[in-house]
């Protein structure tokens, strides 16, 4: 259906070798020093051919990946321009190039557990690399098996531990205790984003929807919901999910509770 095919964001054809290479938009990214060796693109550049060389380029050390990151901002590129397409939000370049670096030592870290160390501790990034720490948000369900009925509990804590949002839900017809856990993540990231919060480290005691988020192996019944979890991260700039134990998540666990008894569910 070529109804319209021309670049969103500069109105030329949009080909390939534009989106990747020639748009004015792209060649932004592109400017910033990546690699060791010099990036030449030229008007007749093919995305083809600096794939192929792109395998050659050193990434600068502050990266912090062995790998060129060429293919992953290629991505991060082409998820950027769905967004806008689909979803009518834009990136900036260095937004791009963030995610493009994230993604990669996202990947970098799971080829090789235990060998490298976590990236928040690389002594190696300069200060404009600094991951910061994430405000956590913990979360917790509540369900109970006669009534199928759950309740969803959720705050965010700041770094200098101040309580900046919290929520409740209750949901009815609610089949396990792994979907109540997940609908408690989902509700819990649609509320930050809704107070533009950009930034999240999910907190869980649920160590099997924990697996279940780094699986690609859903059961059916979540499936849906993680399908919905996965696509709300990418709207976050930096998100993590990580297991504790549940006397750390005393006070999600109260809301939660207090959410699936509450007679006029909101
Ligand atoms: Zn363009």
């Amino acid at each position: 259906m070529l109804t319209n095919i021309s670049c969103r964001r500069c109105g030329e054809l949009e080909t390939a070798d534009h989106i990747f290479l020639h748009c004015a938009f792209t060649r932004r990214i592109w400017s910033a020093s990546i690699w060791r060796n010099e990036f030449i693109l030229t008007d007749t550049s093919t995305l083809a051919t600096i794939f192929l060389e792109s395998a050659n380029y050193i990434n600068l050390p502050p990266l912090g990946i062995k790998e060129t990151i060429f293919p992953w901002i290629c991505w991060a590129i082409w998820t950027a321009r769905n967004y806008l397409i689909f979803e009518n939000r834009n990136f900036e370049p260095t937004d791009i190039l963030s995610k493009a670096i994230a993604n990669a030592r996202e990947w970098n870290a799971s080829q090789l557990p235990g060998l490298d160390p976590p990236i928040a501790r690389n002594p190696r990034l300069p200060p404009t690399l600094t991951i910061t720490t994430e405000p956590a948000c913990f979360t917790d369900a509540a369900w109970h098996s006669s009534t199928n009925r759950a309740g969803c509990g959720w705050y965010i804590l700041t770094p200098e531990k101040t309580i900046t949002l919290q929520g409740t839900r209750m949901f009815e017809h609610i089949s396990s205790p792994l979907m109540a856990e997940a609908l408690a993540i989902r509700s819990a990231l649609l509320h930050a984003l809704d107070a533009g919060i950009t930034l999240i480290c999910i907190k869980s005691d649920c160590q099997a929807l924990i697996n279940a988020l780094s699986s690609k192996y859903h059961s059916a019944d979540i499936y849906g919901i993680i399908r919905d979890i996965e696509a709300l991260s990418y709207r976050f700039s930096r998100i993590s999910f990580s297991f504790i134990p549940r006397s750390q998540n005393s006070m999600a666990d109260t809301l939660a509770k207090s959410a699936m008894y509450s007679a006029f569910p909101n």
